[in-house]
């Protein structure tokens, strides 16, 4: 093989897709333990294609989200693949929310992405339901099927002749000067080049040789949704947010129209038990253990106990979670919520217990490993795919 893919999330498929396309010739493999692609991050996220107006600017967040939305909705216009540019509002509750609402506008210009400041009269026009004290109108924020979008990039890749192995998990990695050997349960394979995509295992898989060994861990942050039953789905128009709490890389929990006529509410963010854990009884030991025990997560949970204390309470009662809600959207009852699935976040901390605000990779001569790619990774994905691809290329020669 030419290039090893580990991970056939959107960043992995995106990766191969940008790489296929520099270079035809190259013979690229995808590396995915579980049954299909999309299973983790990418197919339980909430559907949004977002406009990248809450990163700091200059950063690749607000750089690949702007430029990497474009892209993708290209490809989804291209292909057929379900996606509606419905925008969204972001509402201010409490009158100290105003001023944010004000520097997120001032955000949103710096980044060059169009939004505007609306009245309370707009907003209700916008969305009768909503209850605010003014509000943010994004235009171009989006909404897609996102296993739909990866399964096209699936069947292209196939068709090109790369391989996508399924049921398929990297145990095992060398670099060797002209070569990488990757271990898998079953085989090995040699690559000029190793990509690393594996989301919530991307630190495990670096830290598999000496030379790529990172001190940022991934930590696993569950988002919980319910869902508005069908005779109450008419509350939402299109999406509504809160405004964030500007110390947290989560957007706090809001209303989704999903492209196939449903409404989500949520996610949370709740400290998840294991990698993989999408319940409260999901407890894998080993992630269990280096959650209480890492320096990093003891640092995150003084620094953010009150915060993570009120997301662990509006988890474990459905009360609490609805009131959240009703600040957004008042008539929402309890009754009108069904409770739905979850997505667990791969979310980078550093050393220091602070959490990674930016994609971040890590790189050895023939290695390139993705280490921080949260939300909105999936927006960004095809422009985080092309520096990938580049980076490969480089190394190829
Ligand atoms: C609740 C939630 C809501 C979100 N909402 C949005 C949103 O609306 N919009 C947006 O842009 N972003 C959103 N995001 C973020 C977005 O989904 C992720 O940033 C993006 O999907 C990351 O893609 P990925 O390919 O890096 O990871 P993943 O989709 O997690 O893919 C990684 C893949 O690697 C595989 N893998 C791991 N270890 C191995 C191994 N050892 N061997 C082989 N394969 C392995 C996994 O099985 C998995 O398929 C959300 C995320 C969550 C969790």
């Amino acid at each position: 093989m030419d290039v090893v893919i580990v991970g056939a999330g959107i960043v992995g498929l995106t990766t191969a897709r940008a790489l296929s396309a520099k270079r035809p010739e190259l013979r690229i493999a995808l590396l995915e333990k579980e049954p299909a692609v999309a299973r983790h991050q990418t197919g339980s996220n909430s559907g949004v294609i977002h406009s990248g107006i809450y990163y700091k600017p200059g950063s690749l967040k607000a750089r690949l989200t702007v430029s990497g939305k474009a892209e993708l909705e290209r490809f989804c216009a291209d292909h057929g693949v379900p996606y509606e540019r419905c925008g969204k509002v972001i509402v201010a509750t409490r009158p100290e929310e105003l001023a944010q609402l004000d520097m997120l506008a001032q955000r949103a210009a710096d980044n060059a992405v169009l939004a505007e400041r609306i009245s309370v009269q707009q907003l209700h026009e916008l969305e009768p339901h909503a209850a605010g004290l003014g509000a943010l109108r994004v235009a171009s924020t989006g909404i897609v099927d996102y296993p739909v979008l990866c399964q096209w990039l699936a069947d292209e890749l196939e068709q090109a002749d790369h391989e996508i192995r399924l049921h398929t998990k990297v145990s095992g990695i060398a670099e060797e000067d002209q070569q990488v050997v990757v271990a898998t349960e079953s085989d090995y394979l040699t690559a000029k080049v190793l990509i690393n995509c594996a989301g919530l295992h991307s630190d495990r898989i670096a830290n598999l040789t000496p030379s790529s060994q990172t001190d940022i861990r991934i930590m696993p942050f569950r988002g919980e949704y319910y869902s508005l039953i069908p005779a109450r789905r008419h509350l939402v128009n299109n999406l509504i947010y809160p405004v964030p709490d500007s110390r947290f890389p989560f957007l706090g929990v809001h209303f989704t129209r999903m492209v196939n006529g449903g409404v989500e509410a949520g996610p949370n963010a709740v400290p998840a038990l294991a990698r993989e854990g999408y319940r409260w009884g999901d407890i894998n030991r080993r992630d269990l253990t280096e959650i209480l025990t890492a320096r990093s997560s003891r640092i995150l949970a003084r620094n953010f106990w009150r915060t993570g204390l009120g997301e662990i309470h509006r988890s474990l009662s459905k009360r609490a979670f609805v009131t959240a809600l009703q600040a957004l959207v008042p008539e929402v009852r309890s009754e009108d919520l069904i409770r739905t699935g979850a997505g667990v976040r791969a979310q980078a901390i550093g050393p220091d217990g602070a959490l990674l605000d930016d994609f971040a990779f890590a790189e050895t001569a023939r290695q390139i490993h993705v280490v921080n790619a949260p939300s909105p990774a999936a927006t960004a994905s095809f422009a985080i795919g092309r520096i990938i691809a580049d980076k490969a290329i480089e190394r190829l020669g």
